[in-house]
């Protein structure tokens, strides 16, 4: 189906948002006093997927491998800049007040950067007039119509698999270990920004190198999830374990508040 969209500058996308963000962006959002927070999941991975397992391979390219417990399991690790509110950089005429050097993810939006992801207008806060226009995003043969879109969709995708590396590199310096189960939660950690960023520039200094070499612990808020991961042979914990810390348990289904 092809999709027609053209900006009507509302500025409803520049609010209390979480926006994923590289590593390069990262550290330039924390230097302009951003925060930023650090999304964590783990997916187990006793082996390697098919060579046409493609949604697997996508995973593969944008974590790192590590342990839990018993089973090798893949990190991935999304940097997100958080706001309540407006957008620190959204100027009073719902201009940006940094557009040149935005982040990519602002110049994807509407789009879908994951390519298993179809895209739905309902999940969008753009207006309705917003998609009655001539101008198409996405053609009927799924690409992206949308030349800084398109590029700035590949940029995402490359930065991702870029920046995999450095993200192990940047828990082991953080001393974080501990993540959710993929596609039932995430552990956040909001470590303080000046840690944050000096731990980053740390991170992409060092050289390549397996530095996640401490055992992850998987949490989750479901007590049947904890008893699959200890039968499996990984370090379960429990959500509320987190309670007091730096990290906090984000659920995508409801919980028993294990
Ligand atoms: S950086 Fe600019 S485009 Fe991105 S959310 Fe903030 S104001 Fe909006
Ligand atoms: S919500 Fe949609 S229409 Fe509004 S500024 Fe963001 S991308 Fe443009």
């Amino acid at each position: 189906m092809t999709i027609h969209f053209s900006c009507t500058m509302c500025g409803r996308c520049c609010h209390g948002l979480r926006l994923p963000v590289g590593v390069e962006e990262a550290v330039a959002w924390l230097r302009d006093g951003g925060d930023v927070q650090l999304f964590c999941e783990a997916i187990p991975w006793p082996e390697e997927p098919p060579a046409d397992n493609h949604l697997a391979w996508y995973k593969r390219r944008r974590s790192f491998a590590a342990t839990s417990g018993q089973l090798p399991v893949r990190v991935i690790v999304s940097l997100m800049a958080i706001f309540e509110g407006a957008c620190p950089n959204l100027q009073p005429d719902f201009r940006c007040g940094i557009y040149e050097r935005r982040p990519r993810a602002c110049r994807v939006y509407p789009a879908e950067v994951n390519p298993f992801f179809a895209l739905d207008r309902d999940t969008k806060l753009c207006p309705p007039e917003a998609w009655r226009t001539q101008e198409v995003l996405q053609g009927d043969d799924g690409q992206w119509k949308d030349a800084e879109v398109a590029g700035a969709i590949v940029g995402m995708r490359e930065a991702d698999a870029r920046d995999a590396s450095v993200k192990a590199r940047l828990c082991a310096i953080l001393g974080i270990s501990s993540s959710g189960l993929a596609n039932e939660g995430v552990v956040v950690h909001a470590p303080v920004r000046e840690d944050l960023l000096a731990a980053l520039e740390q991170a992409v200094l060092s050289a390549d190198g397996d530095a996640a070499s401490t055992t992850w612990h998987v949490v989750s808020h479901r007590r049947a999830t904890l008893d699959l991961l200890q039968s499996a042979g990984t370090a379960p914990l429990p959500a509320s374990a987190l309670n007091g810390s730096q990290a906090s348990f984000m659920g995508f289904v409801a919980g028993d508040d294990a």
